[in-house]
């Protein structure tokens, strides 16, 4: 009986990875098509300071307008884009947009707030990704300050030396750089120290069980505390209730991201909802919303 079970078991998990392989490569076909008929489109969501509730960010987060299948999350395409390197021209896509929109802001109100871009390791380990992004800049004329981009740790981890090289370059065109998903990986304080970095952003696996969870309050209050020793933003994501809010001010996080405030969104409800506050910086003066 056992044995018949197991064998069982095994043909269900088969016929359940058969179909993810089948899946993943309609995807692929799919996700071609998707870039050239403008199929993929961006969300939106803010981030807040600590002090005063501030508007001065948002994440741009990717989402695929399927014809069929509806909204398809980013956690299912990237690492297919990631594995045929579509990434590199859906990448690239982003950061057009991205540039662009500051531009638009900035050219419609006088200001605008940072646009956050999420950048995968091959990206980062494409030899292209500098230039393209200097080239952009150069282009829009924007602010470099007002585009922020994002790497993980485990980036970091592989490659180390490319990895290192490659940050440094972007921090010399005057880009913001921030580690996603921090606390995740094995990044030790020497290793940070020497990235030139502006931003850590507290995994929301830690933030979901605070407070009350000894340990994510102990990994939170180390990697806030660490960030101001090293000069560092440090920003919470996945922020969603009021509590963690509260337990997160108190122990002296800057910035805020997460449903408490908004979902992604879209650009027509950014401005919506956060605009007044961006005009009003503009008339005062401020170009660039930094809460600094
Ligand atoms: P991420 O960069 O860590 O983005 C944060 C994710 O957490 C987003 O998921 C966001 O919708 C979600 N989130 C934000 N606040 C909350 C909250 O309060 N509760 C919960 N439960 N979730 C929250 P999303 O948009 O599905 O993106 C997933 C991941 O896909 C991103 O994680 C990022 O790694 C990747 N991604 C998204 N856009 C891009 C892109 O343009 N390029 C690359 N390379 N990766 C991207
Ligand atoms: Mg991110
Ligand atoms: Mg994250
Ligand atoms: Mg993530």
């Amino acid at each position: 009986y056992a044995k018949s079970m197991g064998r069982n078991r095994y043909a269900v998990f088969k016929r359940e990875m058969e179909k993810v392989v089948v899946r993943n490569h309609m995807l692929e076909r799919e996700l071609r098509k998707a870039l050239v008929e403008s199929r993929l489109l961006l969300r939106f969501q803010p981030q807040i300071t600590s002090d005063n509730d501030e508007f001065i960010g948002v994440e741009a987060l990717l989402r695929w307008n399927h014809p069929s299948e509806g909204i398809i999350s980013p956690a299912e395409f990237i690492p297919i884009a990631e594995e045929n390197h579509l990434i590199i021209p859906i990448g690239e896509w982003v950061l057009k947009k991205v540039c662009y929109q500051i531009k638009y802001w900035l050219q419609q109100y006088g200001a605008s707030p940072f646009i956050t871009v999420n950048l995968s390791a091959v990206q980062i380990r494409h030899s292209d990704l500098v230039s393209y992004i200097k080239k952009l800049l150069d282009k829009t004329k924007i602010p470099p300050s007002l585009l922020e981009l994002e790497v993980t740790e485990t980036v970091l981890l592989h490659e180390a030396r490319i990895s290192i090289d490659v940050l440094q370059e972007l921090k010399k065109l005057g880009v913001r750089l921030s580690i996603d998903d921090f606390g995740t990986g094995y990044s030790s304080l020497t290793y940070l120290k020497k990235l030139p970095l502006d931003k850590l952003k507290i995994d929301r696996s830690f933030i979901k069980d605070i407070p009350g969870d000894p340990d994510s309050e102990t990994i939170i209050r180390t990697v806030i505390g660490m960030s101001h020793d090293l000069g560092l933003e440090v920003i919470a994501e996945g922020v969603e209730t009021k509590e963690q809010l509260d337990y997160l001010r108190k122990e002296r996080c800057s910035l805020f991201q997460g449903f408490y405030f908004d979902p992604p969104i879209t650009i027509e409800q950014i401005e919506e909802k956060y605009f007044a506050q961006v005009k009003q910086k503009a008339k005062a003066g401020n170009t660039i919303i930094n809460f600094q």
